[in-house]
């Protein structure tokens, strides 16, 4: 098929953070002439979901790199996308006797409402969004991606696309990369030491001690410690006066690693809920779930690194 017959000149494989970002980046510096489609196996509803349990994430964002999506690319995120303003991140030592402290003011977001920002500017930017649709495989013409191939989730029809470029956004378990039929020097398959098992809750609490290396509303706290979080940290990112995101990431080699050294069997939740546990400020934590948080206050996820 030639150049010119083709369906859209860029599809974009996942509506989620990046893929919303590349879709309206595109339309910008083309001053709307591209023809852009964004294909999301999710529901416009819930664009941008990771799993059925939410949109796992730290929420923390830099204020710099919200500035430069604005300047370069006309995107603005306010509030309420934006949630709570923070003033830097601290990291603590096992005994929090040591701090490292990262200047730089940030933001923390609430990732439920972002995509419905995100999706609202890529419309009014002329891009196309198809949801329900599960992107199986690439189409390939000699040895060249030409399109995307998956299932039309509403009717279990055969969905088919083709486009001058493709941009697989699809995150970090992509079947797109995975199943990769050309020659190219692509990485299809991420080295498991590459990835971090992480689960986060967000919680509403009462304040039940002061401890400014545990929680402080103005800054994102991260504890560094092999033994709460094997090769990886702990994060206690404010979202308000009483309320958190907080959350564990692990490199699952050195978690096994733990839990065989200290003849447990713990798992990823188990660790969690003991680092909530041993936090004392956080008193009586009750999973969020006011609208802007219903069904977004738990979950596990992989992550790269
Ligand atoms: C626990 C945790 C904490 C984190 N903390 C932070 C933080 O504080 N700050 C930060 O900047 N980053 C953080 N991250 C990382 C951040 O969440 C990711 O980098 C970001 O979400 C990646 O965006 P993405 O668009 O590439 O992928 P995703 O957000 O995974 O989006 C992928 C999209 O593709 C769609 N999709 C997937 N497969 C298909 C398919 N086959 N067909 C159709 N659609 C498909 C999905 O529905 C989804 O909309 C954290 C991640 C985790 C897990």
């Amino acid at each position: 098929m030639s150049l010119r017959e083709r369906d859209y000149d860029i599809i974009v494989a996942g509506g989620g953070l990046a893929g919303m970002i590349v879709a309206s980046s595109a339309a910008h510096y083309s001053n709307e002439l591209l023809r852009i489609l964004v294909v999301d196996r999710n529901p416009l509803s819930v664009m941008g979901k990771k799993t059925m349990t939410g949109w796992i994430c730290g929420d923390a964002v830099g204020k710099k790199s919200v500035e430069y999506m604005s300047k370069r690319i006309g995107i603005n995120w306010e509030y309420p996308e934006i949630e709570h303003p923070v003033k830097g991140v601290i990291a603590y030592s096992p005994n929090h006797k040591t701090a490292v402290s990262f200047d730089g003011e940030g933001y923390i977001l609430n990732r439920k409402l972002l995509p419905q920002k995100q999706l609202k500017d890529a419309i009014e930017r002329g891009i196309q969004v198809r949801d329900r649709v599960a992107l199986r495989s690439l189409i390939i013409e000699n040895n060249t991606v030409t399109g995307v191939e998956g299932e039309d989730l509403v009717n279990k029809s055969v969905f088919r696309k083709s486009a001058k470029v493709v941009i697989d956004c699809t995150g970090v378990t992509s079947v797109l990369r995975t199943n990769l039929r050309i020659k190219s020097f692509i990485q299809t398959r991420i080295d498991r030491d590459d990835l971090e098992a992480t689960g986060r809750y967000i919680y509403d609490f009462d304040i039940a001690s002061k401890d400014d290396t545990f929680f402080h509303p103005d800054y994102c706290i991260i504890h560094l410690d092999q033994k709460l979080a094997p090769g990886g940290y702990g994060w206690v990112f404010p979202k308000g006066e009483n309320k958190v995101n907080i959350g564990v990431g692990v490199q699952q080699r050195a978690f096994d690693l733990r839990n065989k050294e200290m003849g447990l069997r713990r798992d990823l939740k188990m660790l969690i809920d003991e680092y909530v546990h041993i936090n004392p400020v956080i008193g009586n934590p009750r999973v969020a779930t006011s609208e802007i948080d219903d069904g977004n206050g738990w979950g596990t996820w992989s992550v790269s690194v």
